[in-house]
């Protein structure tokens, strides 16, 4: 009884420091050098607000959304449905912005990678990477420009955090990716879509960067303008306990949480924020998520670290945490970058942990590398891609691409 009582406001209080951290690391404001102010990432209300200022009633805000995120328009002349006057009104005070492509490559597997670069320079990558068999695919996006935390197989926790992305930057990641495959207007209904699903597993732990991601999400599931259903989009977390139960009521977005281990000793070297939030408090965080059911399972993921953590014995464990929750497995060969201490493990061992959490009735593909060449693995990204340009990397290079399974 007592525990019931002191923990949510435990729970309060750490979700109140870790956005007071956030805010330490903002990301730039919305006005442009020339005066000029971003509609894009402003919530309906913020756009409301906005019009008003120029004593526009509401429901140009509506028209405006519709043209931003249904249509896709950056340019104010082509939203026809607005006045001249105002459309140039419009144009003198506000843009629709779209980050600057530092680089765009794709692979010959079809996977796409971007760095974008935003207002203040700083850069982010987004990939896309398209389902093999179906006109469908994943658009992987950035939270953060680095990451605060240091998980030590992976190369994003080698960088500082220079700063979280603002819900704009974070919208028009999905935005300036689906220019590139000109999938404007939004596909409404049961119409397919090329760019389907989101996964935010690029730079950064979302947890850490909460409201602009949460801003970001609400306005990619708005109805009315790009319209992506929250069953679409998966948020993957190293495991801040204190934000998911926030996460699941308020977002109602998939979970996916980055385990890698499953011994506290271990998961303290290789995700570092276990220390924090242990094994237990994460699975018990899982178990009550809001959102998760039969047909929306967790996603764990679990890189394949060889002779660190892929044995026999581990396989059994990961079925024991998992057992009495509705959950798949995602197994991610280690994908190595220079400095790294770890190796791929065997294609044996992968196998061999993947037949054992599936005769335990779990889902558990074997995430393959896609675009390899590219460097496209999530997780691995801006000071690679600074690596890459620096060495006129060769985007049809000896690496094959693999399917993703
Ligand atoms: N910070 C969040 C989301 C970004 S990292 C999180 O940790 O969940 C997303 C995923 O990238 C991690 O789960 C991890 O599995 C993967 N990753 C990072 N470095 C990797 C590497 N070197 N090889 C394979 N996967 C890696
Ligand atoms: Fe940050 Fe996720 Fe990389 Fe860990 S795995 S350092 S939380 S981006």
């Amino acid at each position: 009884m007592t525990d019931s009582v002191s923990l949510p406001d435990l729970t309060a209080d750490e979700q109140a420091r870790i956005q007071a951290k956030a805010a330490l690391f903002p990301p730039p404001s919305p006005v442009l050098a020339d005066g000029r102010k971003d509609l894009v990432g402003l919530s309906r209300e913020e756009l409301i607000a906005e019009l008003a200022l120029l004593g526009e009633k509401p429901f140009r805000a509506k028209q405006l959304w519709h043209w931003i995120y249904h249509q896709g328009v950056t340019q104010f002349d082509e939203m026809s449905s607005i006045s001249r006057p105002l459309r140039e009104k419009l144009a003198s005070s506000y843009v629709v912005g779209r980050p600057d492509i530092t680089t765009q490559q794709t692979a010959r597997d079809d996977t796409r990678k971007f760095l974008f670069r935003f207002r203040d320079g700083q850069e982010a990558e987004t990939v896309y990477i398209p389902d093999r068999r179906k006109d469908r695919g994943a658009v992987c996006i950035s939270s953060q420009v680095g990451c605060t935390l240091s998980c030590s197989f992976c190369h994003t926790g080698t960088q500082k955090l220079v700063r979280n992305l603002g819900a704009a930057e974070i919208v028009s990641q999905f935005m300036a990716a689906r220019d590139s495959y000109g999938e404007w207007p939004s596909p409404t209904g049961d119409t397919p879509r090329l760019l389907s699903t989101i996964v935010m597993m690029g730079m950064g732990e979302p947890l850490y960067n909460y409201d602009e991601v949460a801003k970001a999400i609400n306005i990619i599931t708005d109805g009315e303008g790009i319209a992506l259903s929250r069953r679409r989009i998966t948020l993957s977390t190293s495991g801040v306990v204190p934000m998911m139960d926030r996460c699941g009521s308020e977002l109602g977005v998939n979970l996916a949480i980055s385990l890698h281990a499953v011994r506290d000793d271990l998961r303290d070297i290789l995700v570092p924020l276990n220390r924090k939030y242990p094994i237990a408090e994460l699975m018990a965080a899982c178990r009550r998520y809001p959102a998760a059911s039969n047909s929306r399972r967790i996603t764990f993921e679990y890189v394949m670290l060889r002779g660190v953590n892929d044995s026999v014995a581990d396989a059994r464990a990961l079925v024991r945490l998992i057992r009495d929750m509705p959950a798949k497995v995602n197994l991610i060969p280690f994908n190595p970058w220079p400095g790294s201490d770890y190796q791929t493990s065997t294609r044996e061992a992968v196998e061999k942990f993947a037949a054992i959490i599936m005769d335990a009735g779990f889902a558990s593909p074997i995430r393959m590398p896609r675009g390899r060449e590219i460097l496209a693995a999530c997780g691995q990204l801006k000071t690679e891609s600074q690596r890459v340009r620096r060495a006129s990397f060769d985007p049809a290079g000896d690496d094959s691409p693999q399917d993703a399974v």
